[in-house]
């Protein structure tokens, strides 16, 4: 514990093995309040909206946001040429609204507090022709209510863009992190931005202080929101058209093997949460973060879960990984992936864009550095000699302007060509 906090204090990568993590999660799933039942009740609302989704959101074609899976043997050769069993992506970086995983969580929580807010007041009944809440009369009741999120960026274009293209007002208050052309694609699509200083923990605390004194904002809370979780999990249940399609039969002996980037802990948590729920043994996940703010790893290990932040540890939480930039975890995810989580490891920016470039060399896929988090983890956690489906979940990159990712691109490239020398 001393050596591997020392480690983590100097910046270095680390890699920690969560020994609390029961291989069967049933007996842990079983003692809390949260199920499949939720998962396929969160995937039931999805469906309900879908034909509203397709007709305002006509790229996502039936109205179904999910993103494609597919086998990355070109990537696999140049990494991992001795690795047991075969590595796949699931391409969250492509999904379609949000470019980002957020398209999960975000539209999620936007479409459950809709319909709640809209049966309420007796615009809708659940079960009803859900295209209705797009006409004139609806959208100008939604009107009269403002969206609230606090983000990095990612979660702000989630938010935002849905929740403008329903009437909302909506307010994304984005943290120092936040990449300029994020804000500016919100603003093209009637967002307010507001702009912190700080980083994301102190832009949520006074995002959630300024819907506490107006009950006409909701506030998309990160750090808390049951919502945003549950849509992260239904991710377990549209995987099985994915394996099925590829002859995945995940196994305890063969197991299917998780590796997703985590910020406060949401989306990563989310999806595990849902997978072990769904292939119980079957599933091991790992959770990568930047070694600039590795709080979740930091929030299990001290056993301070929520209550912990980076910069109490002298560490800056300053990295190009914006999505992952968070000091401080979410609670209740916390506590749950030191049940849950199988290992948690820590990767350097630099190293973050050599494989956005190995990326695109191999396989032509296009994504953000954070989104890149996943890709050394069969290596960081000594998998490489388990016969496993491995399976890279890259979260973000859909929607990054050419110019800006051709410079991502051109760092990768020489970090990777100065690492050769
Ligand atoms: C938000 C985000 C994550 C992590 O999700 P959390 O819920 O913050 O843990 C990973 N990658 C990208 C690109 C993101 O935007």
């Amino acid at each position: 514990m001393n050596k591997i906090m020392d480690e983590i204090l100097s910046k270095n990568p680390v890699f920690y093995e969560n020994r609390e993590c029961p291989e069967d999660p049933g007996n842990f799933l079983e003692n809390i309040n949260i199920g499949i039942r939720e998962i396929q009740d969160a995937e039931e609302r999805m469906k309900r909206f879908a034909p509203l989704i397709s007709k305002i959101f006509p790229e996502t074609g039936d109205g179904i946001i999910e993103s494609p899976f597919m086998k990355a043997p070109d990537l696999q050769k140049i990494l991992y040429p001795n690795m047991e069993g075969n590595l796949f992506i699931k391409l969250d970086s492509h999904l379609e609204v949000a470019g980002s995983i957020k398209a999960r969580g975000g539209i999620y929580e936007v479409m459950k507090v809709t319909e709640e807010l809209l049966v309420e007041n007796n615009f809708l009944v659940v079960g009803d022709d859900y295209t209705k809440i797009g006409t004139p009369q609806i959208r100008q009741f939604l009107s009269g209510y403002s969206m609230s999120v606090a983000s990095t960026g990612n979660l702000g274009l989630s938010i935002g863009i849905m929740s403008a293209r329903l009437g909302y007002s909506a307010r994304v208050h984005m943290s120092r992190d936040a990449k300029q052309w994020k804000k500016d694609r919100l603003l093209k699509n009637g967002v307010a931005v507001i702009e912190h200083k700080g980083d994301f923990t102190c832009a949520a605390a006074m995002a959630r202080k300024e819907a506490k004194n107006d009950n006409k904002i909701h506030f998309v809370d990160d750090e808390r929101s049951i919502n945003l979780f549950m849509g992260y999990a239904v991710s377990a249940l549209r995987i099985k058209d994915n394996l099925k399609a590829n002859g995945i039969v995940p196994t305890p002996k063969k197991p299917l093997i998780l590796y997703l980037p985590c910020g406060v802990g949401g989306a990563p948590g989310g999806i595990t949460f849902g997978f072990k729920s769904i292939f119980g043994r079957s599933v091991k996940c790992y959770f990568a973060e930047p070694v600039a703010s590795p709080s979740m790893l930091l929030s299990v290990l001290t056993g301070k879960y929520g209550e912990l932040n980076v910069n109490e540890y002298g560490l800056d939480n300053r990295t190009e990984l914006d999505g992952l930039a968070v000091a401080s975890p979410s609670d209740f995810v916390s506590h749950m992936m030191g049940m849950l989580c199988n290992g948690f490891y820590t990767v350097t920016d630099d190293d973050m864009f050599r494989l956005l470039y190995l990326l695109n060399e191999s396989e032509g896929v296009r994504i953000e550095p954070s989104a890149a988090a996943g890709i050394p983890g069969p290596a960081i956690t000594e998998n490489l000699q388990t016969d496993a489906f491995h399976i890279i979940w890259t979260t973000g990159g859909l929607f990054v302007p050419g110019e800006i990712y051709d410079k991502m691109y051109s760092r990768g490239k020489s970090v990777y060509e100065n690492s050769r020398n």
